[in-house]
C-alpha cells in the first residue's frame, strides 16, 4: 500500500521533471529561433524605428532577440502600452485606434525604447514646460498630464533626443514665443455677434496669415466650448476650448496633429468672458487666451476653409459675443 502511493507521486513528478530538462535544455541551448510576430499595423513603425536609428549610427536587427506586439484588449489599462520584457510589447487596441500617424509612432517608439534601447522614464521638461523626451511615462505628477505635441517640426528633436538618449541640446523652439501685439494691416472679413453657434466659410484660410478672434464665455455649457477650423469632421479639424471647469486643450484629429495642449485649472482663464485668439503666421499658428501667449504649433494646409463654434456639451449652450476673422497682411 505504501509502496504504491509512493509511486503515484513520484510518477507525475517525474514527468514534470523531464519535461523542465527538456524546457532547459532547448531554450538554454539556444536552438530555439527568436520568435518576430508583429503584425502590419504596427510593422510600419518598426521599420521606422529601424530607419531613424539608423540616422542616429544605431544598427538594429531584431533577428537575434525576436520582438512581439499584439494588441490587449483592457481599457481599464492607465498606459496605451507596455513592453513586457524580452521584447514583448502590448498596446492597447481602444487607445491605438484614436491615435494620429505621429502618436502610433510615438507609442511604438516609447515602448521600443524600453524594450530594445533599454531607456527607463525621463520626466523633465523643456524651458517651455514641455516635455523633453518622448520617454517621459509613470509616475506623472499630479495635475500634470502626458500630452506631447510629437508632430510637426517638434518631431526631429523628439527622435534625436531618442535616440541619442539625453545628449540633446534644448531646442530653439522650446523657447519660441509670439506676440499679441500685430503690427501689420488687419482686414476684417468676418465679424459674428451674440451667437450660440457659428459655423463660417472662409476663404482665406489657405491663402495668407490671418486672425481668429473670440470674446465668448461658456454660457450654460457643460462641455469644451470653443472655436474649430480647418476641417470638416473630428478627424481633421484643430480645436481650440476650454470648460467650465478651466480645463483647456488645444486639440486636432488623427489626420492634423492629434492632442497638442491640455492643462487643467488653467490659470489664464476667467470665470467670466474669455478672449481666444487664433492667430496664423506663417508657417505657425500662435494661440493666445485673453492676450497672453499659449502655444504655437505648425501651420498645415487646411482640408476645408471654414471656421465654427465648438460645443462638445449635450446641455447648455456656450454664449459668442464677437467672433472676428481678419486677414493680416
Ligand atoms: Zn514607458
Amino acid at each position: 500500500m505504501f509502496y504504491e502511493i509512493i509511486m503515484l507521486m513520484i510518477h507525475p513528478f517525474r514527468f514534470i521533471f523531464v519535461l523542465i530538462m527538456f524546457i532547459v535544455f532547448v531554450t538554454g541551448c539556444g536552438e530555439e529561433e527568436p520568435v518576430y510576430d508583429v503584425p502590419l499595423e504596427f510593422q510600419t513603425y518598426v521599420d521606422r524605428f529601424i530607419i531613424e536609428a539608423a540616422k542616429y549610427g544605431q544598427d538594429i536587427d531584431f533577428s537575434d532577440t525576436g520582438l512581439s506586439i499584439q494588441f490587449r484588449d483592457a481599457v481599464d489599462q492607465e498606459s496605451g502600452g507596455v513592453c513586457l520584457g524580452n521584447h514583448q510589447i502590448e498596446i492597447e487596441k481602444f487607445f491605438w485606434d484614436d491615435l494620429s500617424e505621429f502618436d502610433k509612432e510615438g507609442l511604438i517608439f516609447h515602448e521600443l525604447g524600453h524594450c530594445e534601447l533599454s531607456r527607463p522614464h525621463r520626466n523633465d521638461k523643456l524651458p517651455n514646460g514641455e516635455w523633453a523626451s518622448r520617454m517621459r511615462g509613470s509616475p506623472i505628477p499630479d495635475g500634470d498630464n502626458a500630452v506631447i505635441n510629437y508632430a510637426g517640426s517638434r518631431l526631429e528633436y523628439y527622435r534625436q533626443e531618442f535616440f541619442t538618449n539625453t545628449n540633446t541640446a534644448i531646442p530653439a523652439w522650446a523657447s519660441r514665443s509670439a506676440s499679441i501685439n500685430y503690427a501689420f494691416d488687419r482686414v476684417e472679413v468676418d465679424l459674428i455677434e451674440n451667437q450660440e453657434t457659428f459655423d463660417e466659410a472662409y476663404l482665406g484660410l489657405s491663402q495668407g496669415d490671418f486672425e481668429i478672434d473670440i470674446v465668448m464665455n461658456s454660457g450654460t455649457s457643460e462641455g469644451f466650448v470653443g472655436v474649430q477650423f480647418m476641417g470638416s469632421s473630428n478627424d481633421d479639424r484643430i480645436r481650440v476650448g476650454y470648460t467650465r471647469e478651466g480645463l483647456f486643450a488645444i486639440d486636432s484629429g488623427n489626420l492634423v496633429w492629434g492632442l497638442m495642449f491640455l492643462r487643467e485649472d488653467f490659470n489664464l482663464l476667467q470665470s467670466g468672458d474669455n478672449r481666444l485668439t487664433i492667430r496664423r503666421e506663417g508657417e505657425f499658428y500662435n494661440i493666445f487666451v485673453n492676450d497672453v501667449f499659449v502655444y504655437w504649433f505648425d501651420y498645415l494646409t487646411p482640408f476645408r476653409e471654414a471656421v465654427s463654434s465648438l460645443n462638445t456639451g449635450t446641455l447648455g449652450t456656450p454664449e459668442y459675443k464677437s467672433v472676428s476673422i481678419q486677414s493680416l497682411n
